[in-house]
């Protein structure tokens, strides 16, 4: 018996995974097909250099899409860094800075130091389980993979920081006063946050899915 499904790709009208090209790159707001992985959604994907505490750190930018029913056309989000620490030193390490959100490394290493003196690690107790914050004017989104074998606490934390993401994915697009590469931003009265409503819930939706899915896929692939 012949299946729909070879007729159907033998007339070549499902490409069988055929590799993205420059222009289908470049459509979905791409230079180039380099680095571009599909998990279902495509998007792009830039290694960082290795880094002590560092389990993983990539830039990602999701491809341009639209909304629903018009709501906004070619949404081009702007990229950020997806980091998974070994512990919480790893978001201090990714971006060889000492602070961060008001947290500092030192008081990662005195929490660490003192679980340890406990018997214990932070899978316990950390002292960042995870976080969305800027360093300089790059957004990025912090997990930390040892908080996360706690049981039931690795999905929270991905379900909790896919909803930060996002809106601040959101916000950067809707508001272009919101510039981060400026000192003290967050202090102009126009740089405010897009919040959720009836309009604007599909927005949250459609990105926060994307955001979670792509996390959701290298912590997989790390725990
Ligand atoms: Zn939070």
């Amino acid at each position: 018996m012949i299946k729909l499904k070879d007729i159907l790709l033998e007339t070549d009208v499902i490409p069988a995974e055929a590799p993205i090209t420059k222009k289908d790159a470049e459509e979905i707001g791409f230079d180039t097909p380099e680095e571009v992985e599909d998990l279902s959604f495509k998007f792009k994907v830039r290694n960082m250099p290795k880094k002590e505490n560092v389990a993983l750190h990539q830039v990602i930018t999701i491809e341009i899409f639209d909304l629903p029913d018009g709501y906004r056309k070619s949404v081009k989000l702007r990229p950020y860094h997806l980091i998974f620490g070994k512990n919480s030193l790893g978001i201090f390490d990714a971006f060889g800075v000492n602070e961060t959100a008001g947290l500092t490394r030192q008081g990662a290493e005195e929490k660490i130091s003192k679980l340890a003196a406990e018997g214990k690690t932070e899978i316990d107790d950390a002292y960042i389980g995870g976080l969305v914050n800027y360093a300089g004017s790059e957004l990025y989104e912090f997990f930390n993979l040892e908080r996360m074998k706690k049981p039931g606490m690795g999905k929270r934390l991905l379900f909790h920081e896919m909803v930060h993401i996002a809106r601040n994915l959101i916000s950067l697009f809707e508001n272009p006063a919101i510039d981060p590469s400026k000192p003290e931003w967050w202090d102009d009265p126009n740089a405010t946050f897009t919040n959720m409503e009836d309009a604007s819930e599909e927005f949250f939706a459609e990105v926060q899915e994307r955001t979670g899915t792509i996390a959701d896929d290298r912590w997989d692939k790390l725990k």
